[in-house]
């Protein structure tokens, strides 16, 4: 068993954590509190390269590994999760299934440009309707001539206001038993215009745009669909799985960010004239917490070398990519809140940034599948044998 990054995937993570520390900590709670989408600092990790990671160098991206794209996520996630966010979206949910189900021709179109940064991405499969149950989706999309015409309103989609390349998911009819045939396409925005609606007051997470989009009688070319059609709930499905290793590993980056506060809080605060660490109490939380945090990585790590030996069809991968994601980020709300704890009064207050991690990391048990159909994905795949 070897544990050992190689020197690629360190350099990634280091050149992360190095941008981390120069471009974005300084203005990191002035990034949150503003609620504006920070193009700036997306052009300069599209310098880097990391908004294309996961794309192959023949269509402009870095041609990382899996591993290394979520290790730079997880850097990034330690300073700020709204900018691992984008990162998880232009590659996670969006270069991947265009690499994973697009033809040649659209990998040539469209890759370039989210490789480059020039154009982000969003995935949009949730509707006010249909959240753990897509395939309840009333997006609707009707093959007029040459062109697909979608009809339909997608909700909380990341980067909805920012993104120029979009995957979406319609019904394109029904089957003999009344579901949904479901078909994805990519919508390139210039193309074929659709709206932004609602822009959500959240939480947390606050430079991550998150939106309603409006089609309305939006024209995208037959050419644009993604797979072949009724291929869209196993474009959807695929893309999840694999995308429930991104939200563990931003989890894990977020307990990891609090965690080093924390740390760093209850070394140099003294109480009863000691410091905070003096005390088994607050030791021993801080024990906990990394235990819990390495748990999470390894969860995480298993599930990427199954992913690698056994492809993302495969069950046991699907099975462990749920596992480390519903760990994780229980796992993160708890070390989030125990960082918190152990700043105290200045827990609550944003200048320590601990509540920014601990209201993030509560939206981790929600996004790519709840913790309940993380669960349903676990025990559906353990009761069968
Ligand atoms: C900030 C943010 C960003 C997001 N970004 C995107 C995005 O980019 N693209 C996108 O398409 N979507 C996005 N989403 C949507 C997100 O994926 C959904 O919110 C999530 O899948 C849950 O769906 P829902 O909100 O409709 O909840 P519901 O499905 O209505 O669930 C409500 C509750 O019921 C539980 N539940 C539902 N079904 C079952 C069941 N069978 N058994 C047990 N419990 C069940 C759920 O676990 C949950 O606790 C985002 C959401 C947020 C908050």
């Amino acid at each position: 068993m070897d544990f050992a990054l190689n020197e690629t995937q360190l350099m990634f993570q280091q050149a992360a954590a190095d941008f981390a520390k120069s471009e974005v900590e300084s203005v990191a709670i002035k990034l949150e509190n503003s609620k504006e989408f920070p193009w700036e600092l997306t052009q300069k990790m599209a310098a880097l390269g990391f908004m294309g990671l996961v794309i192959p160098e023949q269509y402009g991206g870095a041609g990382a590994d899996y591993l290394s794209y979520l290790l730079v996520e997880g850097e990034m996630a330690k300073t700020s999760i709204s900018l691992s966010m984008t990162l998880g979206a232009q590659n996670s949910l969006v270069a991947l299934p265009i690499m994973n189900f697009a033809n040649d021709e659209q990998k040539q179109r469209f890759l370039p440009a989210l490789a480059s940064g020039e154009k982000l991405g969003c995935f949009a499969l949730t509707e006010p309707n249909a959240g753990s149950d897509p395939a309840g989706m009333a997006t609707t999309a009707v093959k007029k001539g040459d062109k697909w015409v979608l009809n339909g309103t997608k909700l909380y989609i990341t980067n909805g206001s920012v993104a120029k390349t979009a995957i979406v998911w319609a019904s394109t009819g029904k089957k003999p038993d009344g579901k949904n045939i479901i078909s994805a396409f990519l919508v390139d925005r210039d193309e074929s215009p659709f709206k932004t609606g609602t822009v959500e007051d959240k939480m947390g997470v606050h430079a991550s745009p998150t939106t309603e989009l409006i089609f309305e009688d939006c024209a995208v070319p037959a050419g644009n669909l993604l797979g072949r059609e009724g291929d869209g709930f196993k474009v959807a499905l695929m893309t999840l799985n694999t995308g429930r290793l991104s939200v563990a590993t931003q989890s894990i980056g977020l307990a990891s960010g609090a965690y080093e506060r924390a740390k760093k809080f209850a070394r140099e605060r003294k109480q009863f004239g000691r410091a905070l660490t003096e005390f088994q109490g607050i030791s021993f939380k801080l024990a906990d917490m990394i235990t819990a945090i390495n748990a999470a990585k390894m969860l995480t790590y298993k599930a990427v070398w199954l992913k690698e030996q056994k492809g993302l069809s495969d069950p046991e991968f699907i099975s462990a990519a749920a596992q480390a994601k519903l760990f994780a980020s229980e796992m993160a709300s708890k070390v989030t809140s125990d960082a918190v704890q152990i700043h105290g009064g200045y827990g609550y207050m944003k200048d320590y940034r601990v509540e920014e991690f601990f209201r993030a990391a509560r939206l981790m048990e929600i996004v790519e599948g709840t913790s309940e159909i993380q669960r349903l994905t676990i025990s559906s795949w353990e009761l069968k044998s």
